[in-house]
């Protein structure tokens, strides 16, 4: 089974870390201020952790 990256919004906080750091994987809602994630399926893994690493909330999922 495939990994798919996810976004759990409940925690987020819409600080925008990892649209801009993996913008083809996350977009920012600045609406709602909330990021979501316009490419489950992923894209560049090193880019993805490095999202994951730097999300001030803990809240990107990757599994
Ligand atoms: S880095 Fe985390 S808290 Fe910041 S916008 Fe992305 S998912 Fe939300």
């Amino acid at each position: 089974m495939s990994r798919k990256v996810r976004i759990d919004e409940g925690e987020c906080i819409g600080c925008g870390s990892c649209a801009d750091l993996c913008p083809d994987v996350f977009e920012l809602n600045h609406e709602i201020e909330k990021a979501f994630v316009i490419k489950p399926e992923g894209g560049d893994e090193e880019c993805i952790l490095d999202a994951m690493g730097e999300c001030p909330m803990s809240c990107i999922f990757w599994d």
